[in-house]
């Protein structure tokens, strides 16, 4: 009798490994047609200067419609993207629409920084230098308002070659942020050599930033990072006020999060600016 439960079971888990290998067969060649059919489109979180109480920027982030399965997260298509480099093509329509839109602004007299994830997949791309720098000409947006953001696995194979590539970007003026950082394997001297602006504190360690001592201890450590190394620091993922007043106490003034304002789409952007202020 167990004998025979057990291969049930054992069928029961090929059957089931079997139905995510299908649906992911299926996801990959749905993320095939999708740009052609329009699916995806982006919202825009805003970059606070909680010192000032200004809108620096804006985060593109890509969003996916699926029409059976409704909405996809991007951390479940753009490592399958990534695999069967559809991201190439997605990521060159991301990068065209958010300057695109980024223009517009600017058109608006609005100063702000457009900031687009870069996967290390595109960065590995030959020639992605000329082509970011091709979309910013042709949108007639200067470099200076883009920021890439790339995160630590981008040069951990390919060092040199990320250097290079992003060394020729930040020469002609884009803005370069490290995301996600900590969470990845970059070491110090990786940075030192890297043509990098920025730092993004992931948003793990901003969670329990009040409750946890060593996240309070990770954060303090990027921030004085930041600091000795002269690099502008923002904190992602900052839900509470308590976490916001901590940071700007701590000397990072720079925040994302949904305690500002969640993703959303250019017209309530908008309204964000608008009615954004210090607090009451
Ligand atoms: P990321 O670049 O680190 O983006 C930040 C993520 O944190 C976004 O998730 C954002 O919605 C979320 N977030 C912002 N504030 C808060 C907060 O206060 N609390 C919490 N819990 N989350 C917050 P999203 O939009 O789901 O994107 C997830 C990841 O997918 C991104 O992480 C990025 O790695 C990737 N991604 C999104 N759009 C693109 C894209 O256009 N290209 C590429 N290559 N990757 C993208
Ligand atoms: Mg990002
Ligand atoms: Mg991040
Ligand atoms: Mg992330």
């Amino acid at each position: 009798l167990a004998k025979s439960e057990g291969r049930n079971q054992f069928q029961f888990y090929v059957a089931s490994v079997d139905q995510a290998i299908r649906d992911r067969k299926h996801l990959e060649r749905d993320l095939d047609i999708a740009l052609a059919q329009r699916q995806f489109h982006l919202l825009y979180q805003p970059q606070i200067d909680m010192e000032n109480h200004r809108v620096l920027g804006a985060e593109a982030l890509i969003r996916w419609n699926h029409p059976e399965r409704g909405f996809i997260p991007p951390d479940e298509f753009i490592p399958l993207a990534e695999l069967n480099h559809s991201i190439i093509d997605i990521g060159y329509w991301v990068l065209d629409e958010a300057c695109r839109q980024a223009k517009e602004w600017m058109d608006q007299g609005l100063e702000l920084r457009m900031s687009v994830n870069l996967s290390p997949v595109q960065l590995r791309q030959e020639n992605i230098v000329d082509v970011i720098l091709g979309v910013l000409r042709q949108h007639d947006l200067p470099p200076s308002r883009l920021e890439l953001e790339v995160t630590e696995t981008s040069f951990m194979q390919y060092l040199d070659d990320a250097i290079g590539k992003l060394s020729r970007l930040r020469d002609e003026g884009v803005r370069i942020a490290v995301d996600d950082f900590g969470t990845g394997y970059s070491s110090l001297t990786y940075l030192k050599r890297l043509p990098v602006h920025h730092l993004k504190i992931d948003k793990q360690f901003v969670r329990d930033l009040l409750a946890n001592e060593e996240d309070t201890q990770i954060a303090n450590t990027i921030i004085d990072l930041g600091k000795s190394l002269n690099l502008d620091v923002i904190a992602e993922g900052v839900e509470t006020r308590e976490q916001s007043i901590y940071l700007v106490h701590r000397g990072c003034i720079m925040a994302q999060g949904f305690y500002f304002s969640k993703p959303v789409a250019p017209e309530d952007f908008l309204a964000f600016i608008e009615q954004f202020g210090p607090p009451q």
